[in-house]
């Protein structure tokens, strides 16, 4: 049985090396340790020059990936083929992955890792120190290219969160093929963020089923190793986003806009009968509007609002599930816009929409989903960290599943305060109240928006009478 320190292998270039590890020590030490490495030079290679270091013969200075393969050979993590060569492109396996990650969680816990002279597999002492440190949590296809999202979960699990901090604003499921229920998605996410890992393409894919080569393992440890190679990332969504509003648009004065308020749109009435307008009636209004020359606008359309005659906003609270059976074909029918205030708690519960559906409407374009905040508890009895769950969470919750932060807060009940408003401000560029409207657009009253109540019970002429008001 040898113990051995892990050198993950060696570069090949030993020297070099040797100065690299001698950094980390005091700069006495470090003078004297240059001493040695200059007179060493001068005895083992009193014939070469100092450019000993890099010769790999299918690495040359024109690859992009060069002085990546430089950094992670020096840093012992990566090592070349014994035939001076280093292989750039080949896929690696989950074996030479785990070797890689162990390596790196033992820079930092200066552990030793056990190879065992009879194991019967080279890699099986790196395995069990991963297993051991919870790098790995299941057996892999050794032998296997490793996928590029199992080979971000294991590097992650491999390093101190504090070594890789988020330097890049990405929201979970920008990255276009990791949505935000990816499994891996937390690793992958995490090295975007930190800047070490970028995407393949323009619009930032991962492809996380494709497998990794040599020289992307390079880059990425060399990005690990020396923060300042890491890559700013701008991510863009691949479709086109809804637009937001910020906290300081500014919208114009005096405009009088109908916000009308509805809950669910079903036969299917449950609780509260009023709350639940029939598919008919629905139907019926949205036909009116139309022939009267109304435009369906989205809270962040009240920024342009010159660019239409008649606006009007259709909201709807609490995320009933027939916002999805009755009112999505409707809306899709009449190719009209609507706003849904979610409560994220209550996303996939019995009457409510589910996450999937909620995706599927806000992808369409024509529905905007906004915040009815986490749990539909009245703000105006909370406190100030009650009141900052409440508005972040459900705005986390809601951008997960879109892909949109959500910019407006519909109050339960329409109940808000004075501490609830400044929390509110923090996270949110409009409130939305439940009565009193419509609402004349005003900078002062941008959270108190107002809005008009269609009831059930409402014949065509009393909703005639309720827009025109
Ligand atoms: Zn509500």
């Amino acid at each position: 049985m040898i113990v051995k320190k892990q050198r993950g292998a060696l570069c090949r270039n030993l020297l070099l090396k040797r100065g690299n590890d001698l950094e980390r020590i005091n700069m006495k030490t470090r003078i004297i340790g240059m001493m040695v490495i200059f007179l060493m030079i001068i005895f083992i290679h009193p014939m070469t020059s100092f450019e000993t270091d890099f010769t790999f013969d299918d690495v040359s200075e024109k690859d992009w990936y060069y002085a990546d393969v430089q950094k992670a050979c020096e840093s012992d993590f990566m090592e070349g083929f014994e035939d001076d060569t280093f292989r750039p492109e080949i896929r690696m396996t989950y074996a030479q992955i785990v070797k890689i990650a162990s390596g790196l969680k033992q820079s930092y816990t200066e552990e030793k890792i056990l190879i065992k002279e009879d194991d019967p597999h080279w890699y099986d002492g790196y395995v069990d120190y991963a297993r051991e440190h919870d790098i790995i949590v299941k057996d892999y296809p050794w032998n296997a290219p490793a996928t590029r999202a199992d080979f971000a979960e294991i590097l992650v699990n491999s390093l101190m969160d504090s070594t890789i901090l988020p330097q890049n604003m990405i929201e979970k499921g920008m990255i276009p093929d990791v949505p935000a229920d990816h499994e891996q998605a937390s690793s992958i996410y995490k090295l975007y963020r930190a800047g070490v890992m970028t995407g393949s393409n323009a619009e930032g894919n991962f492809y996380p089923d494709k497998t990794i080569q040599r020289c992307e393992v390079a880059a990425v440890l060399t990005r690990i190793i020396d923060e300042t190679v890491r890559k700013d990332i701008t991510m863009v969504f691949a479709r086109e986003p809804q637009e937001s509003i910020s906290r300081t648009a500014s919208i114009r004065e005096g405009v009088k806009i109908p916000v009308l308020l509805y809950h669910g749109v079903s036969n299917r009435v449950w609780g509260l009968d009023y709350l639940f307008v029939s598919p008919n009636n629905m139907r019926q209004q949205l036909q009116w509007l139309k022939d009267n020359g109304y435009e369906t606008v989205f809270f962040s359309d009240l920024t342009h609002l010159s660019d239409y005659q008649k606006p009007i906003l259709l909201t709807f609270d609490d995320g009933y599930d027939g916002n999805y059976t009755n009112l999505f074909p409707l809306l899709q029918e009449y190719n009209m816009k609507a706003t849904i205030f979610v409560v994220s708690d209550e996303i996939g519960n019995e009457h409510r929409m589910d996450k999937y559906q909620l995706r599927e409407m806000s992808d369409s374009g024509l529905v905007s989903i906004q915040s009815h905040t986490k749990s539909h508890v009245w703000l105006d009895t909370l406190n100030k960290q009650q009141l900052i769950k409440e508005c972040q969470e459900s705005r986390t919750t809601i951008g997960e599943i879109t892909g949109e932060l959500p910019y407006a807060i519909s109050y339960p009940e329409g109940r808000h305060n004075a501490l609830s408003d400044s929390v509110v401000k923090d996270y949110y560029s409009l409130g939305v109240l439940d009565r009193n409207g419509p609402w004349i657009s005003n900078r002062k009253t941008r959270y108190q928006i107002t809005r008009t109540i269609i009831p059930r019970e409402f014949t065509i002429e009393q909703f005639v009478t309720a827009v025109k008001k």
